[in-house]
């Protein structure tokens, strides 16, 4: 069945959502994107997302065509029209179209669109049985704080998981782990502490990253913000990846070392749990 889509202020059949090729969001990959899980027809971590979307935009002198009401609205509408109790919500803002050049325009309208994708996120068959990371080195921008559509660098490693056959890569910099292709990495150690790498201009600043260690944190859980190295992730007694489409997700091999029995750890297992369970609280 055809999906609604939103496009620049229209609700549209999917096969007639259709932006300009001068968009510079085609072109320049000058634009950026939030993805909003929805679980029982509500948002996860919408203001999160939406304090993510607005340092994005300030960070490249972009503006939000509409409010955050406005926007919220627009969610809503998408996830009742296209029926979706369990899945995800894209969301792209671009400069806009204008004739090609690498000044920005002046006069260019932001264009801004979004759909809807339907997907079991809970009862995910990944979530079970753990996924298997490689290792490759970071080959992207020094701006990953900025969540732009330039996903070229990850989208490669990404395919070179799956030619090795696995699930995802994790990219190494300067001896250590940035961060996975679509998500934040963490470790367990031996002695029970969670390891993920510190905010910076290095790594994306996961909304799902922020939740998950406000409720290790509550749950009395140590946790340590610095970079580790893929020798230590490979000595961990267990690790996981989180994104908002994944939450938190068990990673059960790192670049061919499998950790523990090679099942999904505990720490995982308790974390995704208190998430999913939290995020439904306080889901909109
Ligand atoms: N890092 C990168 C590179 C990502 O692309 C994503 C997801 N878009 C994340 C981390 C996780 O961020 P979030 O928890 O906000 O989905």
């Amino acid at each position: 069945m055809s999906r609604t889509v939103y496009v620049n202020g229209d609700y549209l059949p999917e096969e007639e959502a259709k932006i300009s090729v001068f968009d510079r969001g085609f072109l320049m990959a000058d634009g950026v994107y939030e993805v909003t899980s929805v679980l029982k027809g509500k948002l996860i971590d919408f203001p999160g997302h939406m304090a993510r979307l607005d340092r994005s935009l300030g960070e490249l002198d972009l503006t939000l065509p509409v409010s955050h009401d406005e926007l919220l609205a627009i969610h809503r509408k998408l996830v009742e029209a296209n029926n979706i109790v369990e899945g995800l919500i894209y969301m792209q803002v671009t400069r806009g179209a204008a004739d090609r050049d690498f000044t920005f325009p002046e006069d260019a309208t932001p264009s801004l669109v979004l759909f809807t994708q339907s997907k079991a996120l809970i009862e995910n068959p990944a979530a079970a049985r753990g996924i298997k990371v490689i290792a490759v080195p970071d080959q992207r921008w020094a701006r990953r704080d900025i969540k732009t559509v330039q996903l070229l660098a990850p989208s490669l490693a990404k395919m070179e998981a799956k030619r090795a056959g696995k699930d995802d890569a994790w990219m190494i910099e300067d001896g250590f782990v940035t961060e996975g292709t679509s998500n934040n990495a963490y470790i367990v150690t031996r002695d029970g502490r969670i390891i993920t790498r510190d905010l910076s201009n290095r790594i994306l600043h996961g909304i799902t990253r922020a939740a998950v260690l406000a409720c290790a944190r509550d749950a009395q859980m140590q946790v340590e913000e610095r970079p580790f190295t893929l020798s230590e992730a490979q000595d961990a007694a267990e690790a996981f990846i989180t994104s908002a489409s994944g939450f938190v997700m068990p990673v059960v091999e790192v670049d061919g070392t499998t950790l523990g029995d090679g099942t999904p750890g505990p720490v995982a297992k308790r974390l995704r749990e208190i998430y999913i369970a939290e995020s439904l609280k306080h889901a909109i």
